[in-house]
């Protein structure tokens, strides 16, 4: 036995010891990382999660939920009271924020509204959780009570081990997108500025924290929505001081809603050209969601073959079959056609990441393209990004610190004093390989180790 894990032992037992005494006086037992107690956490590489140059040998204190202290391991003060425990040789990332998701649809092969039910919302908040990433914003295509009652009941503390619930609630789309066998089934129909501007009325009182909506004529085959509809969306949520989000992928598209005020493109837009770099530079505010996701696994998945243990310790085996069986494209004109999208697309991201345009993570998980695995999502779209030419550092601060603040998550997105208590310890370092952040070895939600071997058996068990 080494030194080191001889001390680990020596720091388990001490805080056993402690934990034994306070079950004496308290109902319920603690542990380290629980909400009551200071606990310090020692020795990791920290990763702040504002693009800033990691803190080798860190210390940071966690107490009430919420980060205390952080600092250098020889200069932080940590309270004499606190639990210890020794992360040396590990990373902490603070826990990742997925800013475009579509909870409740997907269960196992099938996705609909049908699925939308209080047991697989919470399924997919715990397989959020499970894959480190501490709130997931659903775009859009949430309706009746239940989404406001789990986003309140997480909030509140109800289910310790689920993310962050963000909920836009119904999402505001033109009739003719709206079908029962889509996600936007969910959606208020839009035909006139009046109505749009009701719609939103709705919405306010919910406390949703963006509204969102779409602007795209899907290939051509529909009447997409016009610009006096969307200018009256943006109007009416702005002076509720409400952001909205939009689907809109089309260049032409994207400058038009820019002029308009547009708060945040929940996709990346298929090209990019001065004209919009200009556009973006003038409106600094507005962001960008990445979602290269899709695009990109039709040419690259690698992850599928073989079959990576996340996805394997959470996913059924005839839907892994099922995407294997669609990627890669064998169609050598279409896989071109992919390739070339793909391509598009990431000379487009780097090019606005360049121009400082504020671009967060989002990966449609849960959308209607697919399979897109659940918090697995979020591992691969970093890696897209880095593929895409965004150094790991910034993909990071994206997947971070700009997704929450897109969201309006004033306490979520960095390891600093005063936020909530949510991290990730990974087993390496993901500024080497950003697919180290797939090495996870424990999430903290709320200041609390979430119970991820619990988790794990219920998925696997939710299969059969
Ligand atoms: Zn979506």
């Amino acid at each position: 036995m080494t030194e080191g894990t001889d001390m680990r032992h020596w720091t388990i037992v001490a805080a056993w010891c402690l934990l034994a005494a306070a079950s004496l006086t308290k109902a319920d037992a603690q542990q380290p990382g629980e909400a009551a107690r200071p606990t310090a956490y020692l020795g990791a590489r920290l990763i702040i999660g504002d693009g800033s140059a990691p803190i080798e040998d860190s210390a940071f204190v966690v107490e009430n939920a919420r980060f205390t202290g952080v600092g250098q391991r020889n200069t932080l003060a940590v309270p004499p009271t606190a639990a210890r425990v020794d992360l040396t040789g590990k990373t902490v990332i603070p826990a990742l924020v997925d800013g475009h998701s579509h909870i409740g649809y997907m269960r196992n092969l099938t996705s609909g509204a049908v699925n939308y039910t209080r047991e697989n919302i919470l399924d997919h908040m715990h397989r959020f959780a499970y894959f480190g990433v501490g709130a997931s914003q659903s775009m859009g295509s949430d309706f009746g009570e239940l989404p406001f009652q789990l986003r309140d009941e997480i909030l509140a503390g109800k289910h310790p081990d689920a993310a962050r619930f963000l909920t836009a609630g119904r999402g505001l789309a033109p009739l003719v997108e709206i079908s029962p066998d889509n996600m936007r089934q969910a959606a208020f129909p839009v035909t006139t500025p009046e109505g749009a501007r009701a719609s939103v009325e709705e919405l306010v009182p919910r406390k949703v924290n963006l509204i969102k909506t779409w602007v795209d004529d899907r290939g051509g085959t529909i009447k997409k929505l016009t610009p006096d509809l969307y200018n009256a969306i943006i109007a009416e949520a702005h002076a509720h001081n409400l952001r909205v989000a939009v689907h809109a992928t089309d260049l032409q598209d994207a400058k038009a809603l820019l002029r308009a005020g547009i708060d945040v493109f929940a996709h990346m837009i298929s090209e990019v050209d001065e004209e919009l770099v200009t556009l973006f530079r003038q409106h600094p505010n507005t962001a960008v969601l990445s979602a290269l996701g899709g695009p990109h696994r039709a040419v690259y998945a690698p992850w599928l073959k073989p079959v990576h243990p996340l996805i394997l310790e959470t996913v059924l085996p005839e839907q892994i079959k099922r995407l294997q069986g669609r990627f890669p494209i064998a169609n050598p004109e279409q896989f071109a056609r992919s390739k070339a999208a793909w391509d598009r697309l990431a000379r487009g991201i780097s090019r606005l990441s360049a121009a400082g345009v504020k671009i967060g993570v989002g990966t449609d998980g849960g959308g209607q393209q697919g399979d897109q695995f659940i918090g697995w999502t979020m591992h691969t779209e970093l890696e897209n990004m880095v593929m895409a030419g965004i150094p790991p550092a910034r993909a990071l601060e994206a997947a971070t610190r700009t997704s929450a603040e897109i969201l309006g998550l004033a306490d979520l997105g960095a390891i600093a004093a005063g936020k909530s208590a949510d991290f990730v310890v990974l087993d390496a370092n993901p500024l080497d390989d950003i697919t180290n952040t797939r090495r996870i070895s424990d999430v903290y939600l709320r200041g609390r180790r979430v119970d991820r071997e619990k988790l794990r058996a219920g998925f696997l068990a939710r299969q059969r």
